[in-house]
């Protein structure tokens, strides 16, 4: 545990994606901080990206030794961010948008109950890339954010001994529109001013930096050799190596008006035990 962190030791985190490397080209120096810091960090990945090319090409590689290929890619990632907990939902990379939106949920509410989280992660509505299963997965979440601590919604799970539990913060994980601009990145910025939470990674490259270098099969040459970038794109590279920025999409308490530094602010483990007795009312504005 780094001195003078904060210690997370009984906190959990869910983030969920739709494919192995989301995590490390992401958030991977968060989830790296927080399980250094003591928090349970649980990594669900719905498929095992089995479409992805391999080093930006597409060589005659069936899906499933792709899809091999990147389940041991993406155990490495977790290894080199301290994750010990993940799950691959198995649902067929880039085939998101026609799989049943309740049943992903469902599956999503499933894993909130079992290892009830008190912050979920995951992409913003737009996918961050625009890539329909990011947008896919976001959309699930949210919904399961709002589900899970509500008997009414997938009761079946209560028989089996589940219990509702609602989470207390939902995050997305975004890249400031300025940074995104500097570096001609392909992502759908956020406004700079609409960013609620900066996490400070900068103790974290290196565990990022090696969890990026397991996914090997996505580097494209010049991720894997490095190349040349003029000073203002080094800068914001540094910025974005150092820094990790998130929307707080949903709060179930109070916080202030000020800059978060943390995904786990306000959460005060002795007042805040949010599993339910299955009272809470369902939600009439929730829809698929
Ligand atoms: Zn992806």
């Amino acid at each position: 545990m780094k001195k003078g962190q904060a210690n997370h030791i009984g906190r959990r985190l869910m983030a969920v994606f739709a494919h192995p490397d989301d995590e490390s080209f992401g958030p991977g120096g968060t989830l790296a901080r927080y399980a250094a810091d003591g928090a349970d960090v649980f990594l669900v990945t719905a498929t095992h990206g089995e479409m992805g090319k391999l080093h930006g090409k597409n060589p005659p590689v069936t899906e499933t030794t792709m899809a091999g290929i990147r389940t041991e890619e993406l155990d490495c990632a977790c290894r080199a961010l301290g994750i010990k907990h993940e799950l691959i939902l198995g649902y067929r990379d880039g085939n998101l948008s026609r799989v049943d939106m309740r049943e992903l949920t469902g599956l999503v509410v499933r894993l909130i109950r079992q290892w009830r989280p008190h912050v979920l992660l995951t992409f913003p509505p737009d996918g961050l890339t625009g890539h329909p299963d990011h947008m896919i997965i976001s959309q699930a979440v949210k919904f399961a954010f709002e589900q899970a601590g509500c008997a009414d919604y997938y009761s079946d799970q209560l028989q089996e001994g589940l219990k509702p539990w609602d989470p207390l913060k939902l995050y997305y994980y975004v890249v400031p529109a300025s940074l995104a601009d500097r570096l001609g990145l392909c992502v759908n910025g956020t406004p700079d001013d609409e960013i609620t939470t900066i996490i400070d990674v900068s103790s974290y490259s290196g565990p990022r930096g090696s969890a990026i270098r397991c996914h090997y099969s996505q580097l494209i040459p010049h991720q894997i050799h490095g190349h040349q970038n003029n000073e203002g794109e080094e800068q914001a590279k540094q910025l974005l190596r150092e820094q990790n920025f998130f929307l707080l999409e949903n709060i179930r308490m109070k916080r202030g008006p000020r800059m978060e530094r943390d995904l786990f602010e306000e959460i005060c483990l002795q007042t805040t035990s949010p599993e339910k007795n299955g009272t809470r009312e369902r939600n009439p504005h929730t829809s698929y």
